[in-house]
């Protein structure tokens, strides 16, 4: 079997799909992207193509490595996650020509459904109470929302309190009927880190996500010394290279690599077993679309520290597209009691509807994410 074409559509509301065909009449699906970079990743999906086509696709280890050695210049969110969508592309189609799930070529089940949890809540949230209630008859019972819109490095503690009171009242109103996260995005500096994490511990979330910046990653120790919420982290580093410092380092409870930021399945794979190492759990980061995730749930079902698993049914970013739109076997995604099944069919398990793809390519939006800016015109970050 040879890889004869690659083939990229842009599309709403902020992916992008790849699809690989084969002489063997064989093609594989995967989604390399960056959110607000689409045309980046497309690109470099792009100048891979010499190092691909007339390839055996079954060689997902040594095209990876080339992929990654093979240009000199490597690592970063644009090259990673075009190496991303096209290991994903490749493993499906190891799975399809072989008949069998991309787990079973993994070594097989480690569990039997996989826990999912719901984003809630919105870049400014509001009425979080209300979209809990509507999510738990959905049958979750966890949920991340934001824990803060823009604060400044030094911020006031109105500002904190206004964070911490929103989190009170859920914790009121449902006591530990459920479980949250919080995801601080980056957006709390190192100093006011460490005072919101002292006024969150009474409400115990689940975990608070990136406390800090990964450029901050030497923070996570100091932080987690003065904290028992577990931190995690982890969507924007891009290979093991990345994550070994932050093993190392100490600090994190959770890693969250992103399977179509992260070198794909070949490389979280190997991400998710340093992890084990370390006693560090896994939850991939996947608020993108349904190859995403499926390429992240066959990490998942063969990784015994996978935790959670990120999905974006109903997400703030979710404009002009939902999850399933572009999917043929919606019945597969099935979500029951906060779990889902391992997805049956052949290579990644999704049924990609070709037709839609192709049609909503031609009127892709170019999705960027909102610049914020603080009380005095500086820059935020989002
Ligand atoms: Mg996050």
């Amino acid at each position: 079997m040879k890889i004869t074409k690659l083939t990229t559509y842009r599309l709403a509301p902020r992916w992008m799909f790849l699809k690989i065909e084969t002489d063997a009449g064989i093609t594989g699906w995967g989604e390399p992207v960056i959110e607000g970079k689409a045309r980046s990743v497309e690109a470099a999906v792009h100048e891979f193509e010499p190092y691909l086509i007339g390839q055996d696709p079954s060689r997902i280890n040594d095209l990876w490595q080339v992929m990654y050695r093979g240009g000199f210049y490597r690592g970063g969110a644009i090259l990673m996650s075009a190496i991303a969508g096209i290991d994903q592309a490749l493993w499906d189609i190891k799975g399809k020509a072989l008949g069998v799930p991309v787990y079973e070529l993994l070594g097989g089940l480690v569990r039997d459904k996989m826990k999912m949890y719901s984003w809630v809540g919105g870049d400014r949230p509001a009425d979080v109470i209300a979209d809990i209630k509507r999510l738990r008859e959905g049958g979750f019972d966890t949920f991340k929302m934001n824990g803060s819109e823009e604060m400044g490095l030094i911020d006031s503690a109105a500002k904190v309190d206004a964070a911490v009171g929103r989190i009170a009242e859920i914790r009121a109103a449902f006591g530990f009927d459920i479980e949250f996260g919080i995801d601080f995005h980056g957006r709390i500096g190192a100093p006011m880190a460490k005072v919101m994490l002292r006024e969150l511990e009474p409400y115990r979330p689940l975990f608070v996500e990136e406390p800090v910046l990964a450029e901050q990653d030497e923070t996570y120790a100091r932080l987690a010394a003065h904290t028992s919420i577990p931190l995690a982290a982890g969507e924007r580093m891009y290979s093991r290279f990345e994550f070994k410092r932050v093993f190392q380092g100490g600090g994190l409870s959770i890693v969250q690599p992103d399977l179509s930021h992260a070198g794909g399945i070949t490389e979280c794979m190997k991400i998710a077993g340093m992890a084990e190492a370390y006693d560090v759990a896994l939850a991939p980061h996947c608020p993108l679309g349904p190859i995403a995730l499926a390429a992240c749930l066959q990490v998942d079902f063969v990784s015994h520290n996978a935790v959670l698993q990120e999905q974006s049914m109903g997400i703030h970013y979710n404009k002009g597209g939902e999850l399933l739109d572009y999917v043929l076997n919606k019945d597969d995604f099935h979500i029951e009691g906060g779990y889902i099944l391992p997805l049956p069919k052949p290579g990644l398990g999704v049924e990609v509807d070709e037709a839609r793809v192709i049609e909503a390519s031609k009127t892709a939006p170019d999705w960027r994410n909102p610049l914020w800016r603080h009380a005095d015109g500086s820059v935020a970050e989002w």
